[in-house]
């Protein structure tokens, strides 16, 4: 069977096949780096790891691209209240997010660029809207595209919501601040340059400014996959005005199908609730590891539910994954202990491999994969109890190499579901990050600030002991 994925696009779960096979492009929106990425945030990219993982187990050759969002309207605003300059705020978020995404045992997308970096094609992108006459730039120096003109050209536009699009922008209009632009549903491409921007602008032949968010991303996926690509990816709070509008500045240049199939992930709710700060139920990945779960704890809880389907997200489902991943770590640990030297390949036909991907082909059905992957613990667990005793020489040789069969049958599948085993001892990336300041702070002979992050560390549990290789944590 081959894999099956719901396109929003077309509403249907639909067979996937690329534009180029074995070849696959694919793109999720990144992160706007002005704060830490929150659980929401990651369970879109734990669902775009997921993907990219089933589809090069699948033997298609990914080009997995994520875009970094480094200038925006929040990000300006925080730069002014900080008195930074763009590039020191936004790196730090930039590098916090990657280690999270480490945390989180997410493979690295293989290219990540920045939107200040793509100016000169995002310009020529615009200058092909406004030529096709279906972008202009506005009294107040703002370049916007035309939804009027765009459809005048037979385009359409609402492909992914298919609705009334004036009653899609409607609730736009209170918090719009762009009174130039013709049409109230126009979206700005290049926004002009204003005092509150500071120093954080670009030259362009429409003034001197700054792109519009949509714009990013429709410039930066094109230059790296061109007209065409197979798939992108995001949260499904991106359909609408965010991916609609990639959809219209791109076929609207080019006059070619952007994208061929378009995957939403569903919202989260934190204990039964919309996340927020006032609720208390706002979790960002450092705060949950502050309170003592793993990445790897996280992770697995997040790829328990479908990704269509409305997850709810607590701290009793992060202690049934301890509990879960810890009937796994104890099946794997008995058979590299029976394995021992003994090194194999899966089975052709091994049965855990073949109901992952059973499963996994059908639109991702991740609790059917999950299933399976617990019935194998089950059944392993029965095998490795049952011919134990009395057992000649010859049987356990035997018993070992099938065990080497079973874990490679194992490694194959965490190829796409990343949990691994567990690592004896996992540093909290918080604790990581003290016992660097304290590294810093002795290395500037601050003696006094290394023993206030020491004390600090021993009130989170951890102590830090000097040896002659350098300093070693150890948990209280
Ligand atoms: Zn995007």
């Amino acid at each position: 069977m081959g894999l099956k994925l719901f396109n929003t696009l077309s509403r249907s779960v639909q067979d996937f096949a690329p534009l180029a096979p074995p070849k696959v492009g694919m793109y999720c929106c990144g992160p706007t780096v002005y704060d830490f990425a929150h659980i929401g945030n990651w369970r879109t990219f734990v669902f775009a790891d997921l993907i990219r993982r089933y589809l090069e187990f699948k033997n298609f050759q990914v080009t997995h691209v994520m875009n970094i969002t480094d200038i925006e309207d929040k990000i300006i605003k925080r730069v002014r209240e900080t008195k930074t300059t763009l590039p020191e705020f936004t790196g730090k978020f930039e590098s916090a997010f990657f280690a999270d995404m480490k945390m989180l045992n997410c493979l690295a997308p293989h290219q990540t660029p920045r939107a200040t970096e793509h100016i000169p094609e995002i310009i020529s992108l615009i200058e092909k809207l406004i030529a096709r006459g279906i972008a202009y730039k506005a009294a107040d120096g703002s370049v916007y595209f035309s939804i009027g003109k765009y459809r005048g050209c037979g385009c359409n536009y609402g492909q992914l919501l298919k609705l009334n699009f004036d009653e899609m922008r409607a609730g736009e209009r209170v918090k719009s601040d762009e009174y130039a632009k013709e049409s109230i549903a126009d979206f700005a491409l290049w926004k002009s340059r204003v005092p509150d921007d500071g120093e954080i602008f670009w030259p362009s032949p429409f003034g001197e400014g700054r792109p519009g968010w949509h714009i990013e991303c429709s410039a930066m996926s094109m230059k790296i996959f061109g007209a065409s690509f197979d798939l992108h990816l995001g949260g499904e709070d991106l359909i609408f005005p965010h991916h609609e509008d990639e959809i219209a500045q791109s076929e609207g240049a080019t006059q070619k199908p952007f994208v061929k199939y378009w995957l939403h992930g569903t919202h989260l709710l934190v204990e039964g609730k919309k996340m927020s700060k006032s609720l208390g139920n706002f979790f960002t990945l450092r705060d949950l590891l502050a309170k003592g779960f793993t990445g790897r704890e996280i992770r697995y809880l997040l790829l328990t539910a479908h990704y269509r389907e409305t997850f709810n997200f607590t701290l009793e489902g992060l202690s049934g994954a301890r509990t879960a991943l810890a009937r796994i770590d104890e099946c794997i640990g008995k058979l590299r202990e029976l394995a021992g030297e003994n090194m194999a390949l899966p089975h052709e036909n091994d049965n855990l491999i073949l109901n992952l991907s059973t499963a996994l082909d059908d639109d991702l059905n991740i609790s059917r994969a999950w299933a399976a992957v617990f019935e194998w613990v089950r059944e392993t667990n029965l095998w490795y109890n049952s011919q134990f005793q009395n057992e000649t020489l010859e049987a356990r040789a035997g018993r070992a190499k099938l065990a080497a069969i079973k874990l490679a049958a194992w490694e194959k599948i965490d190829s796409v579901l990343g949990i691994g085993v567990k690592i004896e001892t996992e540093i909290p990336i918080e604790i990581l990050e003290f016992a660097n300041a304290r590294a810093e702070a002795k290395k500037s002979r601050d003696f006094k600030k290394s023993d206030a992050i020491r004390d600090e560390l021993k009130l989170k549990g951890w102590t830090i002991e000097d040896t002659p290789k350098g300093a070693r944590l150890k948990k209280l």
